[in-house]
């Protein structure tokens, strides 16, 4: 699929629905495919951590998860037709497992909250293969948790460490696996289990997700420092570098 840059990150251009189809296509030929879902936060971080960066552009897609990232699309005069959200992904994957009957593994949040969250996909996905899940708080030394992930051969693995933590366990651990669409999906299970409540449509539909979630989770302010110093690093790209 093609790309375009924001900032050094090479972002997919495509849209939900392509892009869902696109992952059925690898789900059905049984290739490893690692996907990031990135935000504005994301990308300033690779800016500042270069072996983060290559873990983002190394993965196979990178997705506009942010609003910010379509605008900054947009102002960069390479317009992405939408977002594509990690949590919006992870709906319509598990639309499709459930007609599928695919195997999905949780890796991430708190143990109560991934019990939650299971329970949720159970209950409204009852395709759903769930072959298995683990809380986020586990040592990465120990190899005992990525042996049972290959042993049971998941077709979807979703990863809520939130970032930089998914895509690097992603990127550290997926030669080790033989199949399997690996996702960085930050909060999502935290959503899935009604534990924390994702912006009315209303908001999101005004591009005003992220100051819902700023309201709605005000410890959060601090990453979201990242904001303006990305606004402002896409204008000085654009009056300078074009
Ligand atoms: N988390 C985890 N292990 C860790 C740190 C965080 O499983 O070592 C989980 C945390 O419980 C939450 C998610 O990762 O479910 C982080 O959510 P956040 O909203 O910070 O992620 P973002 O979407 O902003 O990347």
């Amino acid at each position: 699929m093609e790309t375009i840059n924001i900032l050094g990150i090479k972002i997919t251009n495509t849209t939900l629905k392509a892009f869902t189809k696109k992952i059925t296509e690898h789900i059905i030929e049984s290739k490893k495919t690692f996907i990031v879902t990135a935000n504005p936060e994301i990308v300033m971080r690779a800016r500042k951590d270069t072996s983060y960066q290559s873990i983002i552009n190394d993965a196979d897609y990178v997705t506009a998860d942010g609003i910010g990232i379509v605008k900054a699309s947009a102002i960069l005069k390479q317009p992405l037709p939408e977002r594509v959200a990690g949590f919006d992904l992870l709906l319509e994957l598990l639309k499709v497992a459930n007609t599928k009957t695919l195997k999905v593994y949780l890796l991430g949040a708190k143990h109560e909250v991934l019990e939650k969250a299971v329970q949720h996909i159970q209950l409204n996905y009852p395709g759903v293969v769930m072959v298995g899940y683990h809380h986020g708080y586990f040592d990465w030394e120990d190899p005992s948790l990525k042996k049972s992930i290959r042993e049971l051969e998941p077709d979807l693995v979703f990863v809520g460490l939130g970032m930089p933590k998914q895509e690097k366990w992603i990127s550290q651990n997926i030669g080790y696996f033989n199949m399997g669409i690996f996702i960085g999906v930050g909060g999502s299970l935290d959503v899935l289990a009604g534990n924390v409540k994702r912006a009315p449509s209303l908001w999101i539909k005004l591009n005003l997700e992220w100051l819902y979630r700023l309201l709605s989770q005000p410890s959060r302010w601090k990453r979201m420092l990242a904001l303006p110093g990305f606004v402002v690093r896409v204008f000085y790209e654009r009056i300078y570098k074009k």
